[in-house]
């Protein structure tokens, strides 16, 4: 990067971290297609590691704001706009005490460009402890119902997330937006955790 520690990202710090990786199933995290599940896939903009994994460190918690929402930019500049009314920002835990969303800013990166709307419509009905929350942390897999959503009945939504992981989030998230009467039709990340070699997510 050409400025250290959060002084200073541009795009081309964004887009020098950018990789083609295949598309994926949000259900597991396997290259589509899966095989077993028919549902929506996940774009990925970058791996989550090196510099791609500093960044989401610095859009976490070093108060960059700005270097979300041009990474929202930078990858829905790559990616065509998803069909859907609106994009869905998975939310901060409740436990959290930051004071913004990544993945708001992210969404609305992504929305500048691809003229969409986000909505905040989700909701964490469980409290995870605050350790928890680092990423690449262990933890207890998700409850199916860890998340609410407000009423969407008949509405197409794409979900947009930081990081997947084991991908408990994105299910979570999705579970609750299905529930609500909404379709997802996709979902979007900053980066993904990829094992070495294979394109399967790294637990
Ligand atoms: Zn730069
Ligand atoms: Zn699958």
């Amino acid at each position: 990067m050409c400025g250290r520690l959060g002084v200073h990202v541009c795009r081309d710090c964004l887009e020098s971290v950018a990789a083609e990786l295949p598309l994926f199933c949000l259900e597991c995290g396997t290259d589509a297609p899966c095989g077993v599940h028919g549902g929506a896939l996940v774009r990925a903009g970058a791996a989550y590691s090196g510099t791609a994994r500093e960044l989401v460190h610095i859009m976490k918690y070093e108060n960059a704001r700005s270097v979300a929402v041009m990474a929202g930019e930078s990858l829905a500049a790559r990616f065509s706009r998803p069909h859907a009314d609106f994009l869905v920002p998975v939310p901060l835990h409740k436990s959290s005490e930051r004071d913004y969303n990544q993945a708001e800013l992210l969404a609305q990166g992504a929305g500048r460009v691809w003229r969409l709307d986000t909505a905040n419509v989700l909701k964490w009905r469980v409290v995870l402890p605050r350790q928890a929350l680092k990423p690449g942390s262990e933890r207890e897999p998700l409850r199916e119902d860890a998340m609410a959503a407000d009423a969407l009945d008949g509405v197409n939504v794409f979900l947009i997330d930081d990081v997947y992981t084991s991908g408990s989030t994105m299910r979570a998230a999705a579970r609750a937006l299905e529930a609500s009467g909404a379709s997802v039709t996709g979902a979007m990340v900053w980066c993904r955790a990829v094992s070495k070699g294979h394109g399967r997510p790294a637990f």
